[in-house]
């Protein structure tokens, strides 16, 4: 179960709020409220696969299409076991205002299957995959829906996919993002949230007046957006003094070093074990007394329940919808600086949508181009969602809704019902 679960609040809840709130504070008409709040298309598919022992197992998989006013949908495919329609749609629905507000030529979709992965063995992923695929790939193509890696995919499940698209509509590089780099994926793309979160945060504390070198900050979630985020901050001189994944957290006063952390990771596996820090709770983790929290894992988790018990002053939402609505309440309360995770996350997208791009065009950027290209959008991205809240004296996360909603209402005006 989900962290905050009892607050009866879910991701989909969550993104309804947010774009509530904002809708209110735009005095968005009704109409527009209603069909920007409205799926495109939910599909619910049965995943069977016959594992090496011989058995059978069947997991659900959904994909929803949110909107796809602005362009084909993009988002995720994530393997967990809190996916669910409710999460997909929710994610579906952010992705949605994360590719307008950024301003890439996407609509918004998300897509997961509800399994442990921990107890699936490569092959058995694999097939996974490829029967996942198989049942929604009707749906997929460059100019319809272009999915990427979420929490428990990558680069290879992203190959396996391009290659059952592939095998349906003929070599189709375009069809899916975050793919291996021999097989059409971008330089940059592996980094690109991480780095993407690191850039919105030195663009905002350039206009706040922040020092990011007296700063000091916990990441939890040591996966793709953890790690690099974790090694960014690092290298702007934020003393990172805690990360964790799902073995727990490890603390150190004097910052934790990061490349010996992934050295750990890539022997052991996971964090566990890891020697440079002590053995904290994740729960401990998100409540440490450090300048930035970065939640870089699940949804949630900062909620009724702990918010009140969160000492740091900024919040950098490297995950998706890491505060449930009342945990944003509290914390706002407490006037915690809230880097919203439309604004904060877009880096992986953005790469995604450079990917497309040079797949379309068969021409590849070297990563100085891809990395170059990115800061332009993340800071551009970072002052015009800071503009707008001085402006209307507005959180960060509304005023980055407003820029959304708007793209999104005058595209769905302009092409029509
Ligand atoms: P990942 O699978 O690479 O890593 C997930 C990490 O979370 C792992 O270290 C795992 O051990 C940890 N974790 C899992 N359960 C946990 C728990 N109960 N407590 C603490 N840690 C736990 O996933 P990712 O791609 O890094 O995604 C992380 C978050 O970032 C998700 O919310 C995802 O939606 C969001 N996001 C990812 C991307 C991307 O490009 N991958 C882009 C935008 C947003």
């Amino acid at each position: 179960m989900q962290a905050g679960a009892d607050e009866h609040v879910s991701i989909g809840q969550t993104a309804q709020t947010q774009f509530d709130k904002a809708a209110e504070a735009m005095e968005l008409d009704d109409e527009t409220r209603t069909l920007l709040s409205t799926p495109f298309r939910e599909v619910r598919v049965e995943v069977p696969i016959r594992k090496d022992d011989g058995t059978l197992s069947v997991y659900t998989g959904y994909r929803v299409q949110f909107n796809g006013a602005r362009g084909p949908f993009k988002g995720g495919i994530r393997y967990a076991t809190d996916v669910d329609m409710d999460e997909v749609c929710g994610l579906a629905a952010l992705m949605t205002w994360k590719t307008a507000l950024v301003d890439i030529p996407f609509g918004g979709g998300k897509g997961g299957v509800n399994v442990d992965v921990h107890h699936l063995n490569i092959y058995e992923i694999e097939r996974l995959t490829r029967k996942f695929i198989s049942r929604i790939s009707r749906l997929l193509g460059p100019y319809r829906d272009i999915p990427a890696p979420d929490m428990y995919t990558n680069a290879q499940t992203m190959a396996w996919i391009f290659d059952e698209i592939s095998g349906r509509q003929g070599y189709s590089l375009a069809a899916v993002t975050g793919k291996p780099i021999a097989l059409g994926g971008s330089e940059g793309r592996e980094a690109a949230t991480g780095r993407g979160v690191v850039y919105v945060f030195e663009e905002l504390a350039r206009l706040e007046g922040w020092d990011p070198s007296a700063m000091t900050a916990a990441v939890q979630g040591f996966g793709n957006v953890g790690t690099f985020a974790a090694t960014f901050l690092t290298d702007i001189g934020v003393r990172v003094k805690a990360i964790s994944d799902i073995t727990g957290g490890y603390y150190n006063e004097k910052g934790i070093d990061i490349q010996a952390a992934l050295a750990h990771r890539a022997e052991a596996g996971d964090l566990g074990g890891f020697p440079g820090g002590d053995l904290i709770t994740n729960a401990e983790l998100l409540e440490l007394d450090v300048d930035v929290l970065v939640p870089a894992a699940m949804g949630g988790v900062v909620n009724r329940d702990n918010s009140d018990r969160v000492k740091a002053r900024i919040l950098l939402e490297a995950a998706n919808a890491p505060l449930t609505s009342i945990g944003q309440c509290h914390l706002e309360e407490r006037g915690v600086y809230i880097i919203p995770d439309i604004l904060a996350n877009a880096g992986g997208v953005t790469v995604s949508y450079f990917e497309w791009v040079q797949n379309i065009q068969q021409f590849s950027w070297d990563e100085e181009r891809v990395n170059g290209e990115l800061k332009k959008i993340m800071n551009l991205s970072s002052q015009k969602v800071h503009a707008a809240a001085k402006e209307k004296n507005v959180t960060l996360r509304t005023a980055a809704f407003t820029i959304a909603i708007e793209r999104v209402a005058e595209a769905e005006r302009l092409r029509g019902v």
